[in-house]
């Protein structure tokens, strides 16, 4: 177990997620000190509901990788397949694993 990689309890579905070091990186980027307290999952529908978009499209989807259920900010356009964000991020970066 590195010590790159964390694991949080989501306070919305209370179920546990991991913080990766991808997903760290990304935060530090945005400046946000504070690790997140959501899944990826509530994250994406709570950001939905915050947004005042009306463009804002939320997609479930099957993971193509692990066949468990995620959230996308997006239409996808069918042409590749869609991964939650672990998968996401452990084949994009391979930091996560
Ligand atoms: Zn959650
Ligand atoms: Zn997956």
């Amino acid at each position: 177990m590195s010590n790159s990689e964390h694991r949080y309890k989501c306070r919305d579905c209370g179920m546990d997620f991991i913080f990766c070091k991808a997903e760290q990186d990304y935060f530090n980027t945005k400046k946000l000190k504070n690790p997140p307290q959501r899944c990826h999952n509530c994250r994406v529908l709570r950001r939905a509901e915050l947004s005042d978009e009306q463009s804002h499209h939320i997609s479930a989807l099957v993971c193509a990788s692990c066949y468990s259920l995620t959230y996308v900010p997006f239409k996808p356009n069918g042409q590749k397949p869609i991964y939650c964000v672990e998968c996401y991020y452990s084949r994009k970066l391979e930091l996560c694993v």
